[in-house]
């Protein structure tokens, strides 16, 4: 029988915003198997009913004009998607998987799934294309987002170990925001943060090279040059060490070698480091006071520190000066980080990553490997111990010929990845693209061979753990429109066609939960403690929670036992970004968020209200470069980088640096004649999470022609 969780008769169903990782509660309002209303959880701990523009506007999301609704096949290859039954969907991705992995390996074959995804629907994905299939490539969404974060909780504390709850918002004395909008990314919790300064007078410093609507509320703004938080960093941790601002013993006792990494930012002086960052000493040094005075800071981070080619260098010199200050596992202390997508807590803890197995096990631990085949009942030898590929390597994989076949789940990698003309050509050599999506066309979709229409958030049950660890239930409100159906179920489906039915024989999504907490057992992210029960009454319960009378872990570290007994701290150097201006190109593109649209757009651009909002690219310029390139106000603008080219709407404004643009990198292909932005981005990678660079490419800009067309 398929998993589908029981459709209860009460009127308001229990979800989550299925947005960001702030997770907020909300309710659908169901009349006549229709979704009629959403509005916010009055008793989630979350949001207290709060919600912002994304959540009011959330019942749009269920209508279903761009649904994708029955099945599609192109075949031969070149020929045009057309229409077919379930059946035939699935047995030709069953078959053509079967074909492709039994002439060139199971590692010819790679997953890429959505960090907006439930836990269950994770693990059954984990259990396929490991357990079954027997490669590693199961790689998702969350490389774009937060795969330098992560690597830099880890590298610090030994473990993916977020140790805060939202909470400590209302007992922080400092909020030190890095490279993060959060008034436009994060609403709800940035009227927490303004709550909480109203109330009892926190201080704030935001590091921005813009003045976004964040840094217009801080108390201190360092209008950084992008891309030298590193030197920034570095010479804050210098003026508390060497100014002795720091309680030094208490340092030493939480951290590995301080003297090295003392001696290592020496080299960061403040003059040194107001040289890179374009910041004055006297800015750097007050910050760095700021801090210190601090009784509980919260350090938190954006996009700004992760999207970049040094990444988790910028994440783990951030943490350096959490360490330092001591603020970890107290109240309103520590380091924050709160992820774009519902469920990239969630899907790190079920190990739906290319080097991870459930419970934050790894494929390279040969115990782990055995405690996950026996649980899902399959031979010890089949998990690789080969980490899978990430995002960049599959796509390079491809586009050498060792990757010929690909199942994209709920991403649009066509229209998210940098360099979208190269992505485009790559994906188009698969012998193999099955796209399982809730909407077509994307830009993705255009190119499948196979079309396999999914349910989306409430069409559908299952749990999230948001970016406080903690987990909610979303109960299914409607039914999926069309043919579509639940992710599980056509997953399941073509497993079963390809002979591993046995793996997947669940009573329902439940049944599914039940089995993914043994794996948790005596792990940090331990749920032996919840239930979908326990979920319908305690809501958003943070593990680990290792047994039903366990409360929940609001904050973490508490007692000082770190995973490796001790914190790292990071020496690292500060690095140009890959690609430098020159004449040809003087400026450096920051491309980033507005609060009115979400990701590729895919959802938001069909919701009227969100395309009044932003209907189109635009850039932001300063007035000294508007004036140097001869731009107005409101011109239309070609912004074009050494890949490609995109025409947009100029706002000139001083909220950004001189020698800076930024434009909002939700508009893709589909958008309209000459609207992709990520036509213009650089494959430039994280070197150790490779997360794609969205922060620094050159560009030019020059008064345009046209105007652009939107779709
Ligand atoms: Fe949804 Fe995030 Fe907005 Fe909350 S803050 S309503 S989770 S988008």
């Amino acid at each position: 029988m398929l998993p589908r969780m029981k459709v209860t008769p009460e009127p308001w169903r229990m979800s989550i915003c299925p947005y960001c990782g702030v997770g907020c509660g909300v309710e659908v309002g169901v009349r006549n198997g229709e979704a009629v209303a959403v509005r916010g959880m009055t008793d989630h701990p979350v949001n207290r009913g709060e919600l912002c523009h994304l959540g009011h506007n959330l019942i749009g999301v269920l209508d279903t004009e761009g649904r994708l609704l029955h099945p599609m096949v192109r075949r031969p290859p070149e020929a045009e998607l057309e229409r077919t039954s379930w059946d035939d969907a699935t047995t030709t991705v069953a078959d053509r998987m079967t074909e492709l992995i039994g002439r060139h390996g199971p590692d010819t074959f790679a997953m890429y799934i959505s960090a907006s995804e439930y836990i269950e629907e994770y693990y059954v994905y984990n259990k396929f294309v490991k357990g079954c299939l027997g490669t590693n490539n199961l790689e998702s969404s969350a490389r774009l987002c937060w795969a330098s974060g992560v690597a830099g909780l880890v590298q610090a504390f030994g473990a993916d170990s977020p140790p805060c709850a939202y909470e400590d918002f209302d007992h922080a004395d400092l909020f030190f925001v890095a490279g993060y909008n959060l008034a436009e990314s994060k609403p709800v919790l940035f009227q927490r943060m303004m709550r909480a300064r109203a109330a009892k007078g926190t201080r704030m410093i935001v590091v921005d090279p813009r003045r976004t609507a964040t840094a217009a509320r801080a108390d201190v703004h360092l209008m950084i040059r992008p891309g030298t938080d590193v030197a920034l960093h570095n010479a804050i941790a210098q003026v508390l060490i060497r100014r002795e601002l720091i309680d030094e013993q208490r340092a030493r006792s939480l951290v590995d070698d301080f003297d090295g990494f003392a001696a290592h930012v020496d080299r960061y002086p403040p003059d040194r480091a107001a040289e890179i960052t374009g910041l004055s000493a006297s800015a750097i040094v007050e910050a760095a006071r700021i801090v210190a005075e601090a009784p509980a800071g919260l350090f938190l981070w954006g996009q700004g520190l992760n999207q970049s080619s040094i990444g988790t260098r910028k994440v783990s010199t951030l943490l350096n000066l959490v360490f330092l200050t001591d603020n970890i596992g107290k109240p309103g202390a520590g380091p924050m980080a709160v992820t774009g997508q519902t469920s990239a807590m969630g899907l790190r803890e079920v190990g739906a990553l290319p080097n991870l197995l459930p419970g934050f096990r790894t494929v390279t631990d040969p115990r782990d490997r055995t405690t996950i085949a026996d649980l899902w009942g399959v031979p010890r030898d089949r998990i690789s111990a080969r980490p899978g590929r990430m995002l960049p390597d599959i796509l390079a994989g491809i586009d050498a010929g060792s990757i010929r076949a690909l199942w994209v789940i709920h991403s649009n990698p066509a229209a998210t990845f940098p360099d979208t003309s190269w992505v485009r050509s790559v994906l188009s050599k698969l012998e193999l693209l099955v796209v399982q999506d809730c909407y077509h066309p994307t830009e993705t979709s255009e190119l499948a061979h196979v079309l396999l229409p999914g349910a989306q958030w409430a069409e559908k049950g299952g749990t999230m753990t948001n970016s406080e660890r903690g987990l909610n239930l979303v109960e299914p409100a409607v039914a999926p429109p069309g043919e579509a159906k639940p992710d599980l179920e056509i997953v399941m489906d073509v497993a079963a066609k390809m002979g591993f039915g046995a793996q997947f024989s669940y009573r329902d999504t439940e049944a599914i939960f039940e089995e993914y907490k043994r794996a948790t057992a005596g792990r940090p992210c331990d749920i032996r403690g919840v239930s979908y029960d326990r979920l319908r009454s305690d809501k958003g319960i943070q593990w680990p929670v290792p047994n039903a009378a366990h409360s929940g872990t609001k904050r973490r570290f508490v007692d000082r036992s770190f995973p490796r007994g001790t914190l790292t701290l990071g020496a690292h150097e500060h690095e140009e970004p890959d690609e430098r201006v020159d004449e040809e190109f003087p400026l450096l593109l920051i491309t980033g968020l507005v609060r009115t649209q979400f990701h590729s757009r895919t959802r938001t651009g069909k919701i009227a209200a969100m395309q009044r909002a932003t209907p189109a690219p635009f850039v932001e310029i300063n007035p000294a470069d508007a004036a140097a390139f001869e731009i107005v106000d409101g011109a239309c603008i070609t912004v074009r980088s050494r890949r490609g080219s995109v025409l947009a709407c100029a706002r000139v404004t001083d909220a950004i640096r001189r020698g800076a643009v930024f434009m909002p990198y939700h508009f893709g292909a589909l958008a309209g004649r000459d609207c992709d932005v990520n036509a213009l981005t650089i494959r430039a990678f994280d070197e150790v999470a490779k997360q794609p660079e969205y922060k620094a490419c050159a560009v030019r800009v020059e008064a345009a022609r046209g105007q652009p067309d939107q779709a």
